[in-house]
């Protein structure tokens, strides 16, 4: 007979790993499957860390989720010896108009967040590598950081390997299809598989399954540089993200192990097969985007020491896509993180194993919704 899943989980990466742990923990019987075995490098997860900010520039809809995700980071921590979550602080500056400074600082007063503010010349007074225009604007959430993104992936498959959940990796879905009983047919290269309920969280190429969403394959680089000491993490140099004039933001790491790591948010090659997504310098633009935020506003930093490239599932807003599939009604999709979402995984996890336990989720998820393109 054919066993149901309570859950299938297609694409055991950020999101998928961490609902994979919550819906276990819900009693669910649930079967993980990804194309490769997570942490790789081949979906948007891996070059070791991501930035975490709870004063959300990108708009006050995502505040409550990600003080939640927050908090769920740090139970994650406290389950293991791995580096998950550093308090490292988060610059954010621009220039003083700036619409994403503005919406930090608003959405720090409305959730009493600590922020502390700085302009382009007082900020050198703590930090003298930074060359900002002296009328930036620049805002300092201190209790904001640094995630540990594929230590957080490897910990929650392991929790839930513990927990019972079934582990199919280096097996790709194919198709997923509605049986008469409701049910969903994942149609995977070794098999095939039943489930109750099915989450996709394929990440970029998730119009292979799901043609009809509105997502673009966007491939992205970041670089090592070589730095010096005061920019490390244990000196105090904070996290940050920096926007240009023009509103191109940079976003960069305090260093570690004598490296400074730096991407830019907009920009890179859309993309339509995973070939393309080539490695870092094989695009003639490749050093000149990360090169150009430590041109004009900071110093310490060398030469390029190694650099990777990595893909954003760019939505047509830059906002989440958290719905169910179109014409599946038994498929939650989340998709279109746009370049921002590791930060969220923990709570998108937790949102899907509620879902699927039948449990009410807590958070306003009607921004989210793929009606409003
Ligand atoms: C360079 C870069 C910097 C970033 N910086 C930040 C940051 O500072 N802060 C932040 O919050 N976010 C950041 N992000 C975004 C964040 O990393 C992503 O939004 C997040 O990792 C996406 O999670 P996901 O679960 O959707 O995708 P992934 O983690 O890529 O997981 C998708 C999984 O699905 C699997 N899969 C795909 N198709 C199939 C299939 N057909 N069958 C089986 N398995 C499949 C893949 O193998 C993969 O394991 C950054 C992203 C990049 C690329």
């Amino acid at each position: 007979m054919t066993h149901i899943y309570d859950l299938i989980i297609v694409g055991t990466g950020s999101v998928g790993a961490a609902t994979g742990y919550y819906a276990a923990q819900k009693g669910l019987d649930v079967l993980e499957i990804d194309a490769y075995t997570p942490p790789h490098t081949e979906g948007s997860h891996h070059g070791e860390t991501r930035i975490i900010r709870h004063a959300y520039g990108e708009g006050g809809a995502y505040v409550p989720m990600v003080l939640r995700a927050q908090e769920l980071w740090n139970e994650l921590a406290s389950m293991t010896d791995r580096p998950i979550f550093e308090a490292t602080g988060v610059l954010n500056a621009g220039p003083a108009d700036s619409e994403f400074l503005r919406t930090v600082r608003e959405t720090a007063d409305s959730y009493q967040l600590p922020v502390d503010e700085y302009n382009g010349q007082t900020v050198r007074e703590k930090w003298p590598s930074w060359n900002l225009p002296v009328d930036y604007r620049v805002l300092v959430e201190r209790g904001a950081g640094v995630l540990h993104s594929q230590n957080a992936i490897k910990t929650y498959i392991e929790l839930a390997k513990k927990l019972g959940v079934t582990q199919l990796f280096n097996n790709r879905v194919v198709r997923l299809d509605s049986d008469s009983d409701d049910n969903v047919a994942v149609v995977t290269e070794q098999g095939m598989y039943t489930g109750r309920r099915v989450v996709v969280t394929a990440g970029t190429w998730v119009k292979e399954l799901i043609p009809d969403l509105p997502v673009q394959p966007t491939r992205k680089v970041f670089a090592w540089f070589e730095a010096e000491s005061e920019l490390a993490a244990k000196n105090g140099f904070p996290a940050y993200t920096i926007e240009d004039r023009d509103g191109t933001q940079f976003y960069g790491f305090p260093a570690t192990n004598g490296t400074i790591k730096i991407g830019r948010h907009q920009g890179g090659q859309s993309i339509t097969s995973p070939t393309e997504r080539v490695p870092f310098g094989e695009v003639g633009t490749d050093v000149d985007e990360v090169n150009q935020m430590t041109d004009m506003f900071l110093s310490g930093v060398g030469s390029i020491a190694h650099g990777e490239s990595c893909t954003y599932d760019m939505s047509p807003d830059g906002d989440f896509i958290v719905d169910q599939a179109p014409r599946f009604e038994n498929i939650t999709v989340v998709s279109g993180l746009s370049g921002h979402g590791f930060k969220f995984a923990s709570v998108l996890g937790e949102i899907l194993a509620q879902e699927a336990a039948g449990i009410d989720v807590p958070f306003d998820l009607a921004p989210f919704r793929l009606k409003r393109f």
